[in-house]
């Protein structure tokens, strides 16, 4: 995939492939186009030249500048409940409780009767240990709190993939912990998982596959061991030594 804003190409040639269940960790410098290919797996920015599949059904194919198949909006929105995302500010409606909150997006978007939507908001807050937080609004929560909540209701559509751009780095660093112990548990239980952070420690604990970008590439990927412990590009090596 390519991605341009206007002459500036931010994205020059990503491929990627997500199997489910996996975990994979995107690291990299900043301005190296890692928001950008979140953004556009998750159909915020429109793919430039390329393709994005989701199994085996492409969703967005340029070719050349000529736009060969792109869905209609409907259906983009569609696509977009499939994938969830948990962004840095956790933009989590300040006039609404957690519960409100979470329950929110299965009712607008999936039309689940508010019942049900609220039964499944409570289940997801006691998952990220919030259950007691449920009538609680987000200005009454921590950083780290209300971030949990934000990953509740990015699950409560039931994604097939959950995107994360540093979720962390917007939190006092005595609330980092709780909201990877969340993210962790989520990997345990299989969930398939993107995250782009600057917490090395982490991603090599909990990713299968460590991707490196820079430049608006994928310098290397692979295993943590092979990425993190025995980088082959210097320009992995010089990044890691400054984020450590
Ligand atoms: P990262 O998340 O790795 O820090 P970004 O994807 O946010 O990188 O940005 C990559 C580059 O794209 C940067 O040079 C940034 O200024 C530029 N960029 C991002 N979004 C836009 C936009 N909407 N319009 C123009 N330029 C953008
Ligand atoms: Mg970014």
């Amino acid at each position: 995939m390519h991605k341009s804003f206007g002459d500036l190409e931010v994205l020059r040639g990503i491929d990627l492939t997500l199997r489910p269940g996996s975990v994979t960790a995107i690291l990299g410098p900043s301005g190296s186009g890692k928001s950008t290919l979140l953004r556009t797996i998750n159909h915020l920015e429109p793919v430039g030249r390329g393709l994005i599949s989701v199994d085996g059904e492409v969703i967005g194919y340029r070719r050349d500048g000529d736009l060969l198949h792109e869905l209609p909006e409907r259906e983009v929105l569609q696509q977009r409940t499939t994938i969830g995302m948990v962004f840095q500010a956790f933009n989590l409606f300040g006039h609404m409780t957690a519960l409100q909150n979470v329950a929110e997006a299965p009712r607008r978007a999936l039309g689940t009767p508010r019942r049900r939507a609220e039964a499944r908001a409570r289940e997801l807050l006691e998952l990220v240990g919030l259950a007691e937080k449920a009538g609680a609004y987000p200005r009454q929560l921590s950083g780290g709190q209300q971030q949990r909540v934000a990953i509740a209701r990015a699950l409560a559509l039931d994604p097939t993939v959950l995107l994360f751009d540093e979720p962390t780095s917007a939190l006092d660093p005595e609330l980092v912990e709780e909201v990877l112990a969340v993210i962790r548990s989520l990997a345990r239980a299989g969930t398939t998982l993107v995250i782009v952070t600057h917490e090395v420690s982490f991603a090599r604990d909990v990713a299968d596959t460590v991707v490196f970008m820079d430049h608006g590439v994928i310098v290397e990927q692979g295993p943590p061991a092979q990425v993190i412990d025995h980088p082959a590009q210097e320009r992995t090596r010089t990044f890691l030594q400054r984020v450590r």
